[in-house]
């Protein structure tokens, strides 16, 4: 099957860690060790990092949870929902990619800074 790992590849979804969007709706998806960011979180980050240039005394605290009106506070929780499944469903696709070149589940494990089996198990096994 010459073909298998390309079509494997092509079908992976790859999806902004940030907002969930996936590279299929976003124009740009910039990936990282582990993590991918799309165009519109860029911006957004882009937006939050020009305000802060001069921060005064006044708008630091309201940045803090402490200091955050109830309302920010339930939608910073609503989107911690499913982040875990998303970081490990984009470990696993780093994972099958590694496994695909053979890299071994050592290497792989020690990289997590787990046993080879432990690797195996989290990501090797069907589940
Ligand atoms: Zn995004």
């Amino acid at each position: 099957m010459p073909h298998a790992s390309a079509t494997q590849t092509s079908q992976r979804v790859y999806r902004c860690t940030f907002c969930a969007k996936a590279q299929t709706e976003v124009k740009t998806l910039v990936a990282g060790p582990g993590v991918f960011i799309c165009d519109e979180c860029v911006q957004l980050c882009r937006h939050v990092v020009e305000k802060k240039r001069k921060p005064t005394t006044r708008e630091l605290p309201s940045l803090l949870p402490d200091n955050a009106p109830t309302e920010t506070l339930l939608k910073t929780l609503a989107g911690y929902d499913g982040v875990f499944e998303r970081v490990d469903a984009a470990m696993q696709d780093v994972v099958d990619i590694l496994r695909e070149r053979d890299v071994s589940w050592a290497a792989i494990g020690e990289a997590l800074a787990v046993s080879r089996q432990a690797a195996w198990k989290r990501f090797g096994s069907p589940s």
